[in-house]
């Protein structure tokens, strides 16, 4: 029997970890596909309180998983396949275990919402990507282009002109969403061209990319952009496929929580993107993670029928 079992090794999951097992709970970590989360694709993190000079996403993952292990969280290098939350002890299936749960926290994150577009399934991983920390370096003295008007798309796109020696940033308005510091950066880059009021109507290629098929909607101009690759930051979509008909989801599929992390059942908590549709921080992650991983201490006591020290710490 597991007391806390965390899905997603983020940086909600590795708070609540943190916090978890700081509680003497020896929580398990169960990673997915990535340990980090999203927020390890980040090639630069400056607003996360403490970095004075800033720090990288992978950087920030490394020391969070250090600090859990260093109280006794366990970290495994897995998936969850199906959780069954109707009865409990809940049960999670893991690609390795079937593991009884006392309770769980759910910070799986969000992951890329796709452009939806001929060419990009079929050119992923080949000159389509959503992650130009991991695939940046390809495109040494290359041309790319990157698809969004967000933070994640301004900044990235300015991290892309270290190695490209070109990058086109393609928004379908004529205005970024993106913060203003971070628009600066951008307007202020020569590598940069701004490709206002266009949407990617197709990934061209043969054996890599070649090019971007362009629209303009305000004059349904259709033009090639000549690129070797493109990234892609049009934002996300949660990662709650295995909760569905388990826990209530809003309309857009977020985890439904109160202020203090408990979903529709309870003993289930969830912590970060997840159930976050609007400030996707590193810093309100961590805060979601530690109260959710107080309230689990918290359920963990009353289902054993001890009394919950109200100030641990
Ligand atoms: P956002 O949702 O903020 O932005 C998505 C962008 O993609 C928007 O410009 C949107 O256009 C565009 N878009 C959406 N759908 C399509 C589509 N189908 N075709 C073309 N364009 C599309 O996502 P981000 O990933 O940038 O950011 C997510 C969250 O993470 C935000 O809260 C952001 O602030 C945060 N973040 C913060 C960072 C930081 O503080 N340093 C860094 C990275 C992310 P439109 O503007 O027209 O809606």
């Amino acid at each position: 029997m597991e007391e806390v079992v965390i899905i997603g090794s983020g940086p909600a999951g590795l708070a609540a970890a943190i916090y978890a097992s700081r509680s003497q709970l020896s929580p398990l970590v169960i990673t997915g596909n990535a340990l980090g989360g999203q927020a390890a694709t980040s090639s630069e993190i400056e607003n996360y309180p403490g970095f004075p000079q800033g720090t990288s996403g992978a950087e920030l993952t490394q020391l969070m998983q250090q600090q859990a292990e260093r109280f006794g969280t366990r970290v495994q290098m897995d998936e969850v396949s199906a959780v069954d939350l109707h009865r409990h002890p809940f049960v999670v299936t893991t690609h390795s275990d079937t593991l009884q749960v006392k309770a769980l926290i759910i910070a799986t994150g969000v992951s890329p919402r796709l452009l939806d577009v001929p060419g990009e399934e079929e050119f992923k991983g080949r000159g389509v990507s959503y992650c130009a920390t991991c695939d940046g370096f390809f495109y040494k003295d290359k041309v790319v282009a990157v698809v969004g008007g967000g933070d994640a798309a301004v900044e990235e796109a300015v991290y892309l002109t270290r190695f490209a020696r070109k990058v086109y940033l393609v928004h379908r308005r004529n205005r970024l969403r993106a913060q203003k510091v971070v628009q600066e950066r951008a307007f202020g880059n020569e590598k940069i061209e701004l490709v206002w009021n266009s949407v990617v109507t197709a990934v061209l290629g043969d054996d890599g990319v070649t090019g971007l098929a362009i629209k303009n909607v305000e004059t349904a101009e259709e033009s090639v952009l000549q690129v070797d690759g493109m990234f892609s930051y049009i934002g996300n979509i949660p990662n709650t496929e295995l909760f569905v008909d388990q826990l209530e989801l809003d309309e857009r599929g977020y985890i439904v929580t109160d202020r203090r992390m408990h979903t529709s059942v309870p003993g289930v908590f969830a912590a970060g993107d997840v159930q976050e549709p609007v400030l996707k921080q590193v810093a309100t992650a961590v805060g979601t993670g530690a109260i959710a991983a107080m309230e689990a201490e918290k359920f963990i006591a009353e289902m054993d029928g001890r009394a919950y020290p109200d100030r641990r710490w």
